[in-house]
C-alpha cells in the first residue's frame, strides 16, 4: 500500500485529492496545523473525516515536519498548504510568505534531509503569470506576479525546480489556473456569487457586493484538477506543467450564469463596491493546458458553465437546510 503525505488535507483541494488516493488504494496522512477550532467541514462533506489520518502538523516549523515524514516516510508528498488568498496577502504579506513560500522551503528541505525518495509535488499558481507577458500561458511564459501571494508562489516554485536540479529530488510544479467547486472558500468570487445567489433565491439578502467586474479567469473544477496533481508523480521524470482549460470568463459573465441558473437578473442584485478592488490586478488570466494533455494524458472534463451550476445547486441546497434548521429550532 502507497502512503501520501498532504499538506492543506482541509482545503478545497485537500478533500479531493484525500478523495481520489484513498479510491486508488492509498493510506493519506493528512496535516493540519493546530487552531482553536478544528476546520473539518470539506472532510465531513465527502464523507473522509474518518478515512484519513490526520496528523498536527505546521509548514512555518520545520521540526514538526522532520519528525512527520521520519515517522510516515510517504511515498508521495502533495504540499498544498497556502495562505492562499490573494486579497489577504496585501493585508499579511509576511505571513503570507512564511506559509506559502517559507513553508515549501521547510517542506523540501525535511523531504531532502529525512525521506529523499519521497516524490514532492508543489501547489504552484497562475497567480506567477499575474500582468501576462503573453495573450495565452505556457510553462515558459515569463512570470510577473501581482502580489505578495504570487511573489510567495512564485519563490516556492523555483525552490521545487531548484531542489530537483540540486539536489536529484523528484519534484514536480504544477501550475493550476483558478479551480472552484463546491468546497470552494467563501472569499473567492465564484463561492461568494453562488453563495449570495443562493441566499438572495430564498430571501435571505438582497445584494451582493463584488469589486473588478472586468477580470477574467480560466476556471476550472477542482475534481478535475487533482488528477493531474497525481498524473504528474506517475510519471518517469519530475516536470513542471499547466493545468488550466483553455477558456477564460470575466466575473460579469460568471455572475449572469449563476444568476440566470435561478431565472433572476443579475444587473438588479450585483453593486459593485470600489474597496474590493485590488491595490494590483491581474487583469485576465488563461492557460494552455496543451503539454499536459500531450504528456500526462490529463484533459479538463467540466464546462464553466457546468461548473457554476454545480456550485449555485449546492448552495440552494445548504441555505434550504439552514432555513429548515432555523424553522425546526423555532419549534423547540
Ligand atoms: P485552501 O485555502 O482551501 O487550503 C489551504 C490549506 O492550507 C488549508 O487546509 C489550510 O488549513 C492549510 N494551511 C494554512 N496554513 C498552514 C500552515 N501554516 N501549515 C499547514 N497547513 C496550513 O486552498 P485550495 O485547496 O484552494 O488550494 C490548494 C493549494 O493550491 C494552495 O497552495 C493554493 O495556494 C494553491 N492553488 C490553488 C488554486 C485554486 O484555484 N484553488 C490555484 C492555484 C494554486 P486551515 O484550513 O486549517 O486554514
Ligand atoms: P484569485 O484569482 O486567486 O485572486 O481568485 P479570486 O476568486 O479571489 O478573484 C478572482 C478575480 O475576481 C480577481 O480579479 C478579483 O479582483 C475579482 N473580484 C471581483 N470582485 C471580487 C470579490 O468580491 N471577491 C473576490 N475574491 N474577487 C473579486
Amino acid at each position: 500500500m502507497r502512503t501520501a503525505f498532504i499538506t492543506g488535507i482541509t482545503g478545497q483541494d485537500g478533500a479531493y485529492l484525500a478523495e481520489l488516493l484513498l479510491s486508488k488504494g492509498y493510506r493519506v496522512i493528512g496535516m493540519r496545523p493546530q487552531r482553536s477550532t478544528a476546520n473539518l467541514w470539506r472532510l465531513n462533506e465527502l464523507n473522509l473525516t474518518e478515512q484519513v489520518e490526520l496528523v498536527e502538523g505546521d509548514v512555518t516549523d520545520l521540526s514538526s515536519l522532520v519528525k512527520l515524514l521520519d515517522t510516515y516516510k510517504p511515498d508521495e508528498i502533495y504540499n498544498l498548504a497556502a495562505q492562499s488568498f490573494v486579497g489577504t496577502s496585501w493585508n499579511q504579506p509576511i505571513l503570507t510568505c512564511q506559509i506559502t513560500g517559507i513553508g515549501a522551503l521547510n517542506l523540501l528541505e525535511a523531504v531532502r534531509m529525512v525521506h529523499p525518495e519521497s516524490k514532492y509535488y508543489q501547489a504552484s499558481s497562475s497567480e506567477m503569470f499575474g500582468k501576462i507577458q503573453q495573450p495565452q500561458q505556457t510553462e515558459d511564459t515569463p512570470f510577473y506576479p501581482r502580489s505578495p501571494y504570487g511573489v510567495a508562489k512564485l519563490f516556492s516554485h523555483w525552490m521545487t525546480v531548484n531542489y530537483r536540479e540540486s539536489h536529484g529530488l523528484f519534484a514536480c510544479s504544477g501550475i493550476l489556473f483558478n479551480h472552484e467547486s463546491p468546497l470552494r472558500g467563501l472569499q473567492f468570487v465564484t463561492r461568494k456569487v453562488t453563495d449570495a445567489v443562493a441566499r438572495i433565491y430564498y430571501g435571505l439578502t438582497d445584494k451582493v457586493q463584488l469589486g473588478n467586474l472586468d477580470a477574467q479567469r480560466d476556471w476550472g473544477f477542482a475534481r478535475d484538477y487533482v488528477e493531474a496533481m497525481w498524473l504528474m508523480l506517475q510519471q518517469e521524470q519530475p516536470d513542471d506543467y499547466v493545468i488550466a482549460t483553455g477558456t477564460t470568463t470575466s466575473i460579469r459573465t460568471l455572475c449572469e450564469l449563476a444568476f440566470n441558473h435561478v431565472n433572476l437578473d443579475w444587473t438588479r442584485y450585483v453593486e459593485v463596491d470600489p474597496k474590493l478592488y485590488r491595490p494590483a490586478e491581474v487583469e485576465v488570466l488563461l492557460g494552455d493546458p496543451s503539454k499536459a494533455s500531450r504528456q500526462l494524458g490529463w484533459t479538463p472534463r467540466t464546462s464553466v458553465e457546468q461548473l457554476i451550476s454545480m456550485m449555485v445547486e449546492s448552495d440552494l441546497q445548504r441555505v434550504r437546510s439552514e432555513m429548515k434548521h432555523v424553522e425546526g429550532r423555532s419549534f423547540l
